[in-house]
């Protein structure tokens, strides 16, 4: 069973192996256990239950909340070619008949459900006729009252359960790791002697950053700027905040998109369409947005404020990174998100115990946000793990990136400033007397008397603005609650202006590219765009950034090399491996790199990338041409020196572009028909043969690449040359 597990991630999905806590939690489901997985976002949990899934008799049911992603989540599993279907209240009466009629017929391995379905008896009815193998309920936190995504019809699970015929392997799933929830779990599903699986919360390709700067915008925008072409989400914690962010990102031509529960449903869908799908880079939304969004290539989340606990803050920096690739995560904190946060419970929070519960939360948000130690320790530890580390050295803790400067001088002034205005005023006021202003409101309180007036008049209007900012951020500087909020002196205040603390703050750390990618994982992202575009999938449908990443460094030349790169499976490679291998073939010889293929992944650094311009060995290519010179036919020198056709089609074109002229006798018509022949010819008259891709876009599906490039070298190659 273990084996055959191991086969099936690899032919499915085209992983080569299982995480470590993948590989307990299949084997407690293959020996008949009930089974309760706490992962992390993006710690691998579908895989869990949809090998076994593939591996029973039988039918899974996969109980999720998430109804409008079911579709795009069901047509990822079947595009690796496994069958799958799902039933919730976006199908017609009609449809849903359907698909049970094909449950029945059609060997369908895996039913995504939505959990209201089941409140109807005569649906439970129809169901419970099936060969059920396992019941996976997925985001299992929602039958908690304490989870934050509360449903009722969760409650319908175990009903559901009891009335079948024969009882199924129970399996739950969840990214909540709190203890009350997971007893919540096993008891309300009714788990039996369940195996429980809390694997490690730590994502460490995320770097954690928690900075606290008074120009948020600014920040955001240059950040954002320096990395356009990534994909990443930016947090916010209101309405109005995700609009106006989204506008101002829009005026500086970035390119972006919103999400809120403002927006129609219309809009939200097509919003969250365009992201996923590549169409824009940036989403900007509460956190209404994310549950369920698999896209595995976000490179960023920004939480532009505070969320208001660290559950919900950790499910959103979650979103990035799932392809395993490094990805950021920036907080940027401002105290006014302590306001807002505490006015949203107050709003928002009915029940007492629960608005008691929530304060509590946001109190260890806040906490975690002014901590000095490792950020990724805080969090683990929060969730209950432990570390064996005190130095994460990939969080702005540990890191401390960026120059220390000492700003006590100006922060005494700003302080003394305050003191004197004997008022609470806001930041702007403040201010204004700082620099000097003539204003009517200055004048009429006789600010332009005080001592302080006018004593940073070298700083313009902005720059004083988010220096106060973050020493309100750095808690030099208490807020008032309020209406408008207005800022008083607090005890480290007092510190400050009596030199008994100095002010170093560090320079705002410039903003870097996340990652450079190199040239072919470009080439490789646009194919797999125009691909995706094509067929109307998602990009990371076709390959997640990661696979395109290991292609990009290790050169996968053949279908044995590209089955290699993580993330190929077979259903992949037959659909989408052969057009890779072409643009790769290419790059490979137009760049003139020879690679030293080295089987294991773990060697995928020490490819070493040589130009071989001045190298007197024999050519790549030369060798080839040395073979048809021999007499040998294509198929035997792709064989004899382990390389595609395509690879060695590509060798003669170069031999003749390098504008050789003499006469190489070559069969090529073994690789197309003449009908073939005349239909391609007729595509590349009309759009010439600079793009085998255009070509093969325009001919007949059936036409290979081969093809192609064959006709083209026999054609237009060797008869024009
Ligand atoms: P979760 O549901 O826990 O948030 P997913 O099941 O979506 O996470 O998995 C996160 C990402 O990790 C996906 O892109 C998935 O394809 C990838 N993944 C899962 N298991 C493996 C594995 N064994 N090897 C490589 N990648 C994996």
């Amino acid at each position: 069973m273990v084996n055959k597990a191991l086969n099936a991630l690899q032919e499915y999905f085209g992983y080569k192996e299982f995480r470590s806590s993948q590989n307990s939690i299949i084997n407690s489901i293959l020996s008949g256990k009930d089974t309760l997985a706490v992962m992390p976002t993006g710690g691998g949990k579908s895989i869990c239950y949809q090998i076994p899934a593939l591996l029973f008799d039988g039918i899974t049911i996969v109980i999720s909340p998430l109804i409008s992603l079911m579709k795009d989540q069901v047509d990822n599993i079947k595009s690796l070619g496994i069958s799958a279907d799902y039933i919730n209240s976006s199908l017609t009466y009609k449809q849903t008949q359907e698909v049970i009629e094909n449950l029945n017929t059609d060997q369908i391995k895996l039913l995504y459900l939505a959990p209201e379905r089941l409140q109807s008896p005569e649906f439970c009815e129809l169901i419970r006729r099936l060969n059920i193998s396992q019941i996976a309920v997925d985001e299992a936190h929602c039958v908690s009252q304490w989870g934050h995504d509360f449903r009722t019809s969760y409650r319908y699970i175990s009903q559901f359960i009891r009335e079948l015929p024969k009882r199924p392997i129970i399996t739950g799933f969840t990214a909540t790791a709190t203890e009350e929830v997971r007893k919540d779990i096993v008891r309300s599903i009714e788990l039996k002697n369940p195996e429980i699986y809390i694997s490690s919360f730590d994502r460490e390709n995320l770097k954690i950053n928690v900075l606290k700067i008074g120009d948020r915008l600014g920040y955001t925008l240059n950040y954002v700027n320096e990395n356009k072409d990534q994909s990443g989400i930016i947090y916010v914690s209101t309405r109005k905040e995700a609009d106006n962010i989204y506008e101002k990102l829009t005026e500086n031509n970035i390119s972006v998109t919103r999400y809120h529960a403002g927006l129609s449903d219309k809009e939200r869908k097509k919003n969250q369409e365009d992201f996923v799908y590549d169409r824009v880079n940036v989403m900007v939304a509460t956190n209404a947005f994310g549950m369920g969004i698999d896209k595995s290539n976000v490179r960023f989340v920004i939480h532009y404020n505070m969320p208001k606990n660290i559950e919900g803050y950790y499910q959103e920096i979650g979103r990035a990174g799932r392809d395993g690739e490094l990805s950021e995560c920036i907080l940027l904190f401002a105290p006014q998100d302590i306001i807002t946060q505490k006015y949203l419970i107050e709003v928002g929070t009915q029940q007492p115990e629960r608005r008691v519960s929530d304060y509590k939360k946001l109190q260890t948000m806040i906490d975690f946000v002014h901590h000095n130690g490792c950020l990724r320790k805080y969090i683990l530890n929060y969730f209950g793990e432990e570390t064996d580390y005190d130095d994460c050295a990939n969080c702005s803790s540990c890191l401390s990136e960026g120059e220390l400067t000492d700003k006590t001088v100006e922060a005494q002034k700003v302080l003394s400033c305050i003191y004197r205005m004997k008022r609470d005023f806001g930041v702007n006021t403040i201010v204004d007397v700082l620099r000097g202003s003539a204003q009517k409101k200055i004048l009429q309180y006789k600010f332009n008397e005080l001592s302080t007036y006018g004593i940073m008049k070298n700083y313009n209007k902005k720059d004083l603005a988010d220096f106060i900012n973050t020493l309100i951020s750095h808690n030099f500087i208490a807020l008032k609650e309020g209406e408008y909020p207005t800022v008083i002196l607090s005890n480290n205040s007092m510190k400050v202006l009596k030199g008994q603390e100095k002010v170093v703050f560090k320079e705002v750390i410039k903003v870097k590219k996340i990652s450079e990618n190199n040239e072919l994982f470009e080439i490789l992202r646009t194919l797999r765009k125009q691909m995706a575009t094509d067929a109307g999938v998602p990009p990371y449908f076709i390959f997640p950034d990661n696979t395109l990443k290991e292609m990009s460094l290790r050169y996968p030349l053949n279908k044995e090399q590209l089955f290699e790169i993580s993330g190929v499976g077979q259903v992949k490679y037959d659909k989408y491996g052969e057009e890779f291998l072409g643009v790769i073939n290419d790059y490979v010889i137009k760049n003139n790199i020879e690679v030293n293929w080295i089987e294991k992944s773990e060697s995928k650094v020490k490819v070493t990338r040589t130009t071989k311009t001045t190298s007197n060995k024999e050519k790549t290519h030369e060798k080839t041409i040395n073979m048809i010179k021999e007499g040998k036919g294509i198929k035997e020198i792709a064989k004899t020196r382990s390389l595609t056709i395509n690879t060695i089609l590509s060798h003669i074109e170069k031999y003749f572009k390098e504008g050789n002229v003499d006469i190489l006798e070559i069969n090529f018509d073994e690789f197309f028909t003449a009908e073939e022949e005349k239909e391609i010819i007729l595509i590349a008259d009309e759009f010439g043969v600079e793009s085998i891709g255009l070509i093969k876009a325009k001919v007949s599906q059936k036409i290979s690449y081969d093809a192609i490039r064959s006709v083209i070298i026999k054609n237009y190659g060797i008869n024009k040359i």
